[in-house]
C-alpha cells in the first residue's frame, strides 16, 4: 500500500522527483547522501488524504512559517542517497503535512522516513514562495561539479559575472535560465544564515542560487524544471572549460547579441 496508489497526479510528481534523482547521480552531482529535494504537493492532496492519520508524532520544524498551515510536502529523507531515491522514492523520502500551528510537521506516508536535515531552510523557501504568490512548487539542492568549481574564484563570485559568462556561451542558456545565477558567499551548511541569504537572493530575482564552494539551490514550478535550469547553466560552464582546455579564452556572444535574445524572446533580464 502506498499513498500514491490511485493518485496518478500525485504519483506523477513523485515519479519526476525519482527521475531527477537518477539524473543527479548519473551526472556525478550527488555523491553519498548529497543534495536535497522538496516539493510542495498540497494541490494534489485530496479529502481522503487529508483524513489519513499521521505515522509520526508532530515534530518541531524549528521555525514558524505562517503560510504553510495544512500544506503537504514530499521530502528526501535524511541521510538517504539520490541513487536509491531514484529507484524507491517512497522508501528514501516521505510525504509530510504541516500542522495548523505552522511550527510542526507530521509524517503521513509511506514510511516514517525522517525528512532531510535541511527541512527548515527548504520549508522557509516554500513559505516565502507562497507568500509572494509564486507558482514555484519545487526546490532542489545539488553539487554540479563545474558550477561549484567556478565559485572557487573570487572574480566569478562578483554579482552577475558568472551569469554574463554562462549566458554568452550558447543562446539557450539565457533563454532557459533567464534570471541567471545568484551568488551567496560561503556560509555554514544548514545554517539559518545560509537559508536567509538564499531567500534574499531568490527575492533579488534569481531562480538558481550558487552557494560558494558548496552547490546550487534552485526553485521552479516543478522539480524537472528546477533541474533543467541547473543543467543548462552547468552545460554552459562545461563549454567555457572546454574552450579554456583548448588553450584560449572563449569569445562569448556579444552584449548586443544577448540583448537581442531578450527583446525577441521577451526575457526578464
Ligand atoms: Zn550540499
Amino acid at each position: 500500500m502506498s499513498i500514491l496508489d490511485n493518485r496518478p497526479a500525485l504519483k506523477g510528481q513523485i515519479d519526476k522527483v525519482a527521475e531527477v534523482a537518477g539524473y543527479l547521480w548519473q551526472k556525478g552531482w550527488a555523491e553519498r547522501n548529497g543534495g536535497n529535494i522538496t516539493v510542495n504537493v498540497t494541490e494534489w492532496a485530496d479529502d481522503a488524504m487529508r483524513a489519513l492519520p499521521a505515522i509520526s508524532a508532530p515534530r518541531p520544524i524549528g521555525k514558524t512559517l505562517p503560510h504553510l498551515a495544512g500544506c503537504w510536502f514530499y521530502c528526501k529523507g535524511t541521510g538517504k542517497r539520490m541513487r536509491d531515491l531514484a529507484r524507491e522514492p517512497m522508501a528514501n523520502g516521505s510525504i509530510i503535512r504541516i500542522t495548523a500551528d505552522c511550527a510542526h510537521y507530521e509524517i503521513v506516508a509511506d514510511q516514517p522516513v525522517a525528512p532531510t536535515s535541511e527541512l527548515p531552510s527548504h520549508l522557509a523557501v516554500h513559505d516565502y514562495l507562497l507568500a509572494k504568490g509564486s507558482p514555484y512548487r519545487a526546490s532542489l539542492h545539488t553539487h554540479p561539479i563545474e558550477l561549484v568549481a567556478l565559485t572557487h574564484s573570487k572574480a566569478w563570485m562578483e554579482k552577475d559575472a558568472a551569469t554574463r559568462m554562462l549566458w554568452s556561451m550558447i543562446p539557450e542558456t539565457k533563454a532557459f535560465c533567464p534570471r541567471g545565477l545568484g551568488m551567496v558567499p560561503y556560509m555554514l551548511p544548514s545554517s539559518v544564515e545560509l537559508a536567509d541569504a538564499t531567500i534574499k537572493a531568490i527575492d533579488d530575482d534569481y531562480d538558481v542560487v550558487m552557494w560558494e564552494k558548496h552547490g546550487v539551490f534552485a526553485v521552479d514550478a516543478d522539480i524537472m524544471d528546477a533541474f533543467d535550469q541547473v543543467d543548462v547553466l552547468n552545460k554552459a560552464a562545461q563549454i567555457y572549460i572546454a574552450s579554456r582546455n583548448m588553450g584560449f579564452e572563449p569569445e562569448g556572444m556579444t552584449d548586443a547579441q544577448m540583448r537581442q535574445l531578450s527583446t525577441v524572446f521577451g526575457l526578464p533580464k
